[in-house]
């Protein structure tokens, strides 16, 4: 071959080898942004602040470089962004702790990963801090985790835990089972080498395989919370265990013929559940117990709303998200439970629960809230957490306390209660714009027009619109 001929060739294998050009952003996330940022002014608004305390009406918000920086009666100063607040009300953002990054598929034990709309979808639904409550794709997980907080992509800030710490029985071919305590250990500091910052254990996981794994996430100063069968409340919390997730729906203390290290039905447990006195003695040492060791629980009333018959549906919003394949499980499956004699059984038990987590925290206990998009499906991202927030209200608990639990509950747990999980000065402004008074009528909490994570504001509306239907493929 000639040379200039040679030298052709070797500019065209060139060129094909080059990498193509990154496509033009698929995502629109930059579409999504109604105010960059960083600094906004709130005029006329109503603010629950999440401390718990009663609203303020006609006030300012001012946020400056991404934080808050004046609340009261202040002025906007020039060349700031005003939104007018009136008939407004404006909220921290939620700081949830039992947020997963997939669903449920048509067929038991199967679950497809969704970071991609799962990450869009939690910050328009007001999630701006999220823990993941244990993962079948840690990867995944932790660099979606990594990608927000390098502003590659909006999403809530994620506290990314590793993979399930399971013992012998497997929900999903994704996990992975636990040889012995020495495993556990293990598993813990190699995830928490790869950026895990957070753990949690599973049902049929080992009293020495927990102790194990506990002790190794506390060493790196790392917290762990658990989804527990096998080990009972008591023995977890004296083993330090930081959070128990589902409050109260799983512990198996109650069960007289529980076996140690050995799992329960959920039946058994159930019935062992329903049958207690929410307001009896024996629940009520329980509870004094997990104060006095600092465990804090999780409420994923959520989830168990799904269960129990009579319960609405999700609503026609979050379920136009999913694919139709995943849209038309879910109903389906959801009929099936308004006639099933575990829908009766969960709509009885599901009052007695929220009742228990009233007493828990009317006796000192730190409750966090979640969202856990799993059982069957229905509990969508975006849709899940204002929902969490209008069950504790209906289990009783004031607005403003319900909105505590749900932001700065969280935040404290995370060890970030000086950086989020108020609106206070000083504060990042991670903020939810609600149309109308959620104190007022938690039904309001369903119109959301903007979320506002460090100051930059986003139209939720439209990244619903460029999520319609992709739950389900990615
Ligand atoms: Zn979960």
């Amino acid at each position: 071959m000639e040379a200039p001929m040679m030298k052709l060739l070797a500019i065209a294998l060139l060129l094909g080898a080059a990498p193509p050009a990154p496509p033009p952003s698929p995502s629109g996330d930059t579409s999504f942004v109604a105010y960059p940022g960083p600094n906004l002014f709130f005029t006329n608004i109503i603010l629950y602040d999440g401390t718990g305390a009663a609203p303020r009406r006609n006030v300012s918000v001012l946020v400056r470089n991404g934080r808050i920086a004046a609340i009261g009666a202040v002025t906007a100063p020039a060349g700031v962004p005003v939104i007018d607040g009136t008939g407004k009300s404006l909220l921290p953002g939620f700081v949830m702790v039992h947020e997963h990054m997939f669903y449920p598929s048509p067929r038991p034990g199967e679950y497809g990963e969704y970071p991609y709309s799962f990450s869009r979808l939690y910050l328009a639904g007001g999630t701006t801090t999220l823990r993941t409550g244990g993962s079948l794709a840690p990867y995944g997980d932790i660099e979606t985790a990594r990608a927000i907080a390098a502003g590659e992509q909006p999403g809530p800030d994620m506290d990314a835990t590793g993979p399930y710490l399971e013992g012998p029985h497997l929900l999903t071919a994704k996990m992975v089972r636990l040889k012995d305590a020495a495993d556990a250990a293990r598993t813990v500091d190699y995830w928490a080498g790869a950026g895990a910052t957070s753990f949690k254990a599973y049902n049929y996981i080992t009293r020495d395989e927990l102790k194990a794994a506990i002790e190794a996430a506390h060493r790196r100063g790392l917290k762990l919370t658990g989804h527990l069968c096998s080990v009972s409340y008591r023995e977890a919390a004296a083993m330090g265990i930081d959070n128990l997730e589902h409050s109260f729906a799983v512990a198996t203390d109650f069960v007289k013929s529980k076996q140690p290290d050995q799992c329960p039905s959920s039946a058994d447990t159930l019935a062992s559940l329903a049958a207690l006195d929410p307001d009896g003695p024996e629940i009520g040492d329980l509870i004094r117990t997990l104060i006095a060791r600092k465990v804090a629980l999780t409420s994923t009333l959520t989830v168990f709303e799904t269960f129990a018959a009579g319960r609405p549906e999700a609503p026609e919003a979050a379920r136009a998200l999913l694919s139709p394949q995943l849209r038309q499980a879910y109903e389906s499956r959801w009929a099936a439970m308004q006639a099933s004699p575990r829908g009766r059984a969960w709509a009885q038990f599901l009052p007695r629960l929220m009742r228990m987590e009233r007493r828990f925290v009317a006796m000192g206990g730190l409750l966090l809230a979640g969202t856990d998009p799993t059982g069957y499906g229905g509990v969508v991202p975006g849709w899940s957490g204002r929902r969490q927030v209008q069950l504790l209200v209906e289990g009783g608990f004031p607005f403003a306390q319900a909105l505590r639990i749900a932001t700065l509950n969280g935040a404290v747990y995370l060890g970030r209660d000086r950086e989020i999980g108020s609106v206070e000065i000083g504060k990042r402004a991670d903020l939810i714009l609600i149309d109308g008074d959620p104190g007022l009528d938690p039904a309001a909490l369903d119109r959301m027009p903007l979320v506002v994570k460090a100051g930059t504001g986003y139209r939720t509306r439209a990244i619903f619109d460029a999520m319609q239907g992709v739950v389900g493929l990615y």
